[in-house]
């Protein structure tokens, strides 16, 4: 049995050591941004489970679907019913007007394109935390500087009524998040102060653990602690060129042809019915009549070009392979 060192100190100098039966409490890994084919991913819920718990040593993983929370639920099932190794937090990736807000430990979708306050007020409603996810980054729908600056400032007003962030992620491997790291770092170390994590984001099997978050702990109550402790570090590294290329055209075939066609057939009445939170997004009045929604396809078209530009972006970097990126 492993045993801690408590050490007592007066004026900086050791007194007494003494040895107590506390275990020491080991670090967890936890990747906790991933997505699935409920939405665009690449990977099956089964896939994603089956590969974190045979080929990573992560304790947790997220399921963070844009905008829907069906493969959280039921990777969260078939952890429980098959007494998996690795242990599931149920996610989602909201889409608000002012970019991507991660919610961890809730048990629903959110409406898209909200402001982003109401939807952090939502989510801390709900019982969950609210993550930043590449922050600041202009590939792809992120919240800005100006936005993060404007809630940090809210302080305790904004605590109480449930606008802030329990975390900001200083590491996601993409090309999205590669463009905007340093200077989300240096905004964090010299102004919001946030808890740290990273996730990687992967949308296929072979990029699962890239970027994962260590907290003392191993289970999903002990990272909450962690974050609300300030006691996380985020690791990994950026995915390189070739690493985008190979699930570039999968993405892109998935983004315009596949989901699009599904949403055709949802339409039309046939095949399987499943989550259509585009659909009802579309069909809701905006909040404040300053933005139209856009249609599932129309948003991935989106995505689509901006990855094209960061795959141009990243082409142009010196180093396609850079080590580090540890808190
Ligand atoms: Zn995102
Ligand atoms: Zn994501």
């Amino acid at each position: 049995m492993t045993f801690l060192r408590e050490q007592s100190r007066v004026d900086g100098v050791p007194t007494s050591v003494q040895v107590s039966n506390l275990p020491v409490p080991r670090t967890g890994r936890a990747d906790v941004h991933l997505h699935t084919d409920e939405v665009d991913g690449l990977q099956s819920v089964r896939d994603l489970l089956d590969y974190a718990e045979t080929q990573t040593n992560l304790d947790l993983v997220a399921i963070t679907d844009h905008d829907a929370i069906r493969g959280a639920l039921r990777a969260q099932e078939i952890v429980a019913h098959e007494g998996l190794r690795v242990q599931v937090i149920a996610g989602t990736e909201v889409t608000t007007r002012h970019g991507h807000v991660l919610a961890l430990f809730v048990d629903r979708a959110f409406p898209m394109l909200k402001s982003i306050d109401a939807t952090l007020a939502a989510i801390h409603e709900a019982g969950g935390i609210a993550i930043v996810p590449h922050p600041m980054s202009w590939l792809t729908t992120s919240i800005g500087e100006r936005n993060l600056r404007r809630i940090h400032a809210l302080g305790d007003a904004g605590r109480d009524s449930g606008v802030y962030f329990d975390a900001v992620e200083m590491l996601n491997p993409s090309v999205a998040g590669r463009v905007a790291c340093r200077r989300a770092r240096d905004l964090n170390q010299t102004v919001l102060n946030l808890p740290v994590m990273a996730g990687s984001d992967a949308h296929a099997t072979s990029m699962i653990g890239t970027a994962y978050t260590t907290f003392p702990g191993t289970t999903p109550h002990d990272l909450r602690a962690a974050f609300a402790r300030h006691q996380t570090r985020a690791h990994g590294r950026f995915w390189t060129f070739g690493e985008h290329r190979a699930i570039a055209s999968e993405s892109l075939y998935r983004a315009w042809v596949l989901v699009p066609a599904r949403k055709v057939r949802e339409i039309a009445g046939r095949g399987q019915k499943r989550e259509t939170r585009w659909e009802e997004a579309r069909n809701q009045k905006p909040e404040d009549g300053s933005q139209k929604p856009e249609a599932g396809g129309q948003r991935l078209d989106a995505e689509s070009s901006h990855l094209a530009s960061g795959f141009r972006l990243l082409a142009s970097f010196p180093s396609p392979n850079p080590a580090g990126g540890d808190e």
